[in-house]
């Protein structure tokens, strides 16, 4: 289904993060390969290796879509730990449960849930993720409070997510390939320009590294690192809760 934002009222977020989605979940994959030319895996196995999850643990992968991040997860825990995949989009959950199975995984539960308000306990997990989500939530402090909430004790938050440029002639040639060059390619490739410039749009307003490092300070995470990757165009950030 087509779901063009100009046909939604300015502001509603929620409603336009939903079509886009809805809109690019069957492309995604190949979505992602083309548009970072395959570095997407490059930054998901170091935000892999940074949670370092072990066997036996619990892990929640937050706006987990089609579960790249989950189904390495799910192999670190183990039998005897558990993965659970969230996302707040019926269609990315579908996608997900699709690439589970492919890979044999069929013990991860799936559940459908905003980030802003996850359904579970206080304290229910060693390891919490969001990889290129955050920037799609409305209430990005609320969040960050909920995610925070359902960490044990010592238990660590991931959030990945593009973010700004060190250098500023990165930053410029990056601004040209994502205003100019991902909806070109989102029209040809998916048929759908309107979700790709959403994209960059939605890049360019998250906070920068420093901005999201106070918000996980605020929202109660402590020894926040930030890891810059590929110059800065993403950061991974991990914080644990007291
Ligand atoms: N983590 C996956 C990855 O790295 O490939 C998927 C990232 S995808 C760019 C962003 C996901 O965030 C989408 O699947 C979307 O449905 C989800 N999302 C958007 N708003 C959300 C919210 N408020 N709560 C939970 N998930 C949300």
């Amino acid at each position: 289904t087509h779901f063009g934002y100009e046909q939604v009222p300015l502001g509603d977020k929620r409603r336009r993060v939903a079509g886009v989605f809805t809109s690019v979940a069957h492309k995604y994959d190949l979505m992602n390969d083309l548009m970072s030319l395959g570095v997407h895996r490059v930054w998901k196995r170091f935000a892999v290796d940074l949670a370092g999850v072990r066997a036996g643990e619990r892990v929640l992968d937050v706006a987990g879509g089609t579960g790249d991040l989950t189904r390495e997860f799910a192999r670190a825990a183990g039998p005897k730990g558990q993965v659970i995949l969230s996302d707040i989009n019926a269609a990315m959950l579908g996608e997900g449960r699709k690439r589970l199975v492919d890979h044999g995984l069929l013990n991860v539960p799936l559940v459908q849930a905003n980030a802003e308000q996850l359904p579970f306990e206080d304290g229910s997990f060693d390891c919490i993720t969001i990889g290129f989500g955050l920037r799609n939530v409305t209430d990005k402090d609320a969040a960050l409070r909920s995610m925070t909430r359902c960490l044990k004790p010592g238990g660590r938050l991931l959030v990945m997510e593009f973010s700004k440029p060190l250098n500023p002639l990165l930053g410029k040639a990056y601004d040209q390939y994502s205003f100019k060059l991902l909806p070109f390619m989102g029209r040809v490739v998916a048929r759908d320009e309107d979700s790709y410039r959403y994209l960059a749009e939605s890049i360019r307003m998250h906070p920068d590294q420093q901005t999201l490092k106070g918000m996980m300070e605020n929202a109660g995470l402590a020894r926040v690192q930030v890891y810059n990757l590929s110059g800065g165009i993403v950061a991974v950030h991990r914080g644990f809760r007291l």
